[in-house]
């Protein structure tokens, strides 16, 4: 059975849009079958992943208010081995539809059991915040990745991050695991980004993923193009690292 791994964190502009996306393509490159989710109304990573976020018929919002079934909402090998279920900022009146609905934490994962099968990753990427649709993506994961930038506030909001995952163990999700932290944005050029790693593994019992993104422009790009970075710029060090991040997700899922 395929893994599902939620991309969260919910501080904005740390790097989960452009993980969920590179990773998702990266896997697909190294011939898994890869289904992309996005939960975040801003549809990010929707448009980066090439998708026409408001053209497309169906959205994740008609999934989570039972307007459509998630057939109805693939957009089918969008690129090689990868599936995505698009949004747009339909999805932001969700949270407000969900009010009453009886199993609302589990809407997602109702319907992502349906087609797990066909696919050997899952990745949701989450919106920058911890309300019901990023819970929507933690019941539904096995696993929490999470995206850290290396600046100075990097552990802000990590504790209570790490306690939403926690209550979502206890409460809704016992099989819920951390996946790990990743370190974004790194920039060899100043001591802070050094400094930021060297503090996170001090005071971080969770695993860190030894592979970090570096600031790379074309990862900043690649978007506005509708590519992920693997197919924008495949020499660029934005792509060498997210290869080597979807290596390691692949070897650690082996390992368990
Ligand atoms: P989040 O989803 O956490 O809000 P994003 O992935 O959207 O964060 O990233 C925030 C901004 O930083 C975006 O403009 C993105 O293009 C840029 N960015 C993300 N990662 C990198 C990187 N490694 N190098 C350069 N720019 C990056
Ligand atoms: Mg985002």
């Amino acid at each position: 059975m395929g893994r599902i791994i939620a991309v969260a964190n919910q501080k904005g502009g740390v790097g989960k849009t452009t993980t969920a996306i590179n990773l998702s393509s990266c896997l697909a490159a190294k011939e898994q079958k890869v289904l992309a989710i996005d939960m975040d109304p801003q549809g990010n990573m929707t448009s980066g992943l090439g998708v026409e976020k408001d053209n497309v018929e169906n959205t994740v919002y008609d999934l989570i208010i039972g307007k459509a079934g998630i057939e109805d909402v693939l957009c089918r090998e969008v690129i090689e081995n990868l599936d995505v279920l698009p949004t747009n900022i339909d999805l932001s009146a969700a949270e407000i539809e969900m009010i009453g609905v009886e199993n609302k934490e589990y809407i997602l994962k109702g319907e992502v059991a349906k087609i797990r099968k066909s696919y050997d990753y899952v990745i949701i990427d989450c919106p920058p915040s911890l309300n019901m649709l990023t819970i929507n993506a933690m019941t539904t994961a096995d696993s929490v990745l999470v995206p850290i930038q290396c600046e100075y506030y990097a552990l802000e909001g990590l504790s209570q991050l790490i306690h939403t995952i926690e209550l979502v163990q206890e409460r809704l999700n016992e099989n819920l695991k951390m996946e790990g932290v990743v370190f974004t944005m790194y920039d060899a050029r100043t001591n802070l980004s050094l400094q930021v790693v060297e503090n996170v593994k001090d005071n971080l019992e969770q695993t860190i993923y030894k592979t970090i993104i570096p600031r790379n422009i074309r990862l900043a790009e690649a978007p506005s193009y509708g590519m992920p970075i693997n197919l924008y710029d495949p020499k660029s060090s934005g792509a060498e690292s997210y290869m080597l991040l979807a290596d390691e997700v692949i070897h650690k899922g082996e390992e368990e």
